[in-house]
């Protein structure tokens, strides 16, 4: 990323090291705004991504990378062969689960009700999965290890007993959140995300003239570096078309 940087200010661009905290895209030329100055653009490319939920748990906090993950597509294979412990219910979590036990020796799908929130077709893959355990009515109070994750704690929530499982895994798979609070009221969102409009031959244009959106903000599908990349690179060419058309 670092290389990339220094790339990009060697095509002069400017980089305001802040975060973006409301916009104004009511008016013409386009407002951002970091901390109390305001930024002007004729066009506005948003890239701002969508945050993986975790528990909250200290533990977790510093065993993230260490076992602890939130992309299974990503990380499965590093933990070939291992036993891992995926905490969801829902199409997300059945979907990381049945791709985590093609690769490891077990997976222990933790989930804190007595039913999962998946469809049908979904719940049925993952229940005919023999490498595949559910435990009902459970959730991961604590992470176990020092410097990489050797097991997890589980609090049975109907009982309140706890047990530990060994495990060198923990994916979370308990949802995304975009990072679109400053958008609010001004760009068309569907549950947080950024809704493309494509018009004109323009893929990444949203719901205001002049407003594009790149990467995981927009894209709940894939969410991966190389499609948010792909994302960042139609975003540019669709910002200088839109400025040639439009006469900007
Ligand atoms: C554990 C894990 C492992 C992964 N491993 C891989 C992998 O191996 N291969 C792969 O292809 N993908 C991987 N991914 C997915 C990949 O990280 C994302 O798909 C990719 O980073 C999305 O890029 P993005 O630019 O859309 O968003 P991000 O990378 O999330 O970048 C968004 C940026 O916007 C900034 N931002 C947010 N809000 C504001 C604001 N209000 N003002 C200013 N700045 C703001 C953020 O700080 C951040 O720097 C992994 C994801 C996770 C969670």
């Amino acid at each position: 990323m670092e290389l990339w940087r220094k790339q990009t200010e060697r095509f002069k661009a400017d980089f305001v090291d802040d975060n973006v905290s409301k916009v104004d895209f009511k008016q013409r030329p386009l407002r951002v705004w970091t901390s109390d100055v305001a930024h002007e653009g004729r066009t506005v490319i948003v890239a701002t991504g969508a945050n993986a939920k975790y528990l909250g748990l200290p533990s977790e906090e510093r065993l993230k990378g260490r076992g602890v993950s939130a992309c299974a597509v990503c990380d499965g294979m590093f933990f070939k062969n291992l036993e891992v412990v995926v905490v969801g219910g829902g199409d997300t979590a059945m979907e990381e689960s049945l791709y985590l036990s093609k690769l490891t020796k077990t997976v222990t799908v933790v989930h804190r009700r007595n039913a999962f929130r998946a469809s049908k077709i979904m719940q049925d893959r993952l229940f005919k999965t023999p490498n595949i355990k559910v435990m009902w009515d459970s959730e991961v109070v604590d992470v176990l290890g020092e410097s990489k994750v050797e097991g997890v704690r589980i609090k049975n929530r109907k009982t309140g007993t706890t047990s530990d499982l060994k495990a060198q895994g923990l994916f979370l798979a308990i949802g995304h959140e975009p990072a679109t609070d400053f958008l609010r009221g001004q760009v068309r969102l569907d549950r947080g995300y950024v809704v493309l409009v494509p018009h004109d031959g323009l893929a990444t244009a949203t719901s205001v003239d002049g407003v594009f959106a790149a990467g995981d903000v927009h894209d709940f599908r894939y969410r991966q570096a190389v499609t948010a990349a792909g994302f960042g690179t139609m975003a540019a060419l669709d910002a200088e078309r839109w400025l040639q058309k439009s006469g900007q």
